[in-house]
């Protein structure tokens, strides 16, 4: 199997607006809180499809198309 593509977070960058969220087709990126700050996750990285479409979505530029290394 390849790696996965899924796209990497940058959850320090991340300002939580969810528009990641809501671009993603498979449905595989959901927010979360941590120490009082809201982020995104890629929730199951293995099913991305490398769409590109939350790398657009992002109006700060807080996901990068750099592979997700778990
Ligand atoms: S690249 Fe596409 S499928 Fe993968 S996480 Fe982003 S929007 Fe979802
Ligand atoms: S679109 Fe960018 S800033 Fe907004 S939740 Fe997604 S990664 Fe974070």
């Amino acid at each position: 199997m390849p790696e996965s593509a899924a796209p990497a977070i940058n959850i320090k960058r991340c300002s939580g607006c969810g528009r990641c969220v809501a671009a993603c087709p498979e449905r595989i990126i959901t927010l979360e809180t941590e120490n009082h700050h809201k982020h995104a996750v890629i929730t199951e990285p293995q099913r991305c499809t490398d769409c590109g479409a939350c790398i657009a979505a992002c109006p700060i530029e807080a996901i990068s198309s750099e592979p997700f290394s778990p």
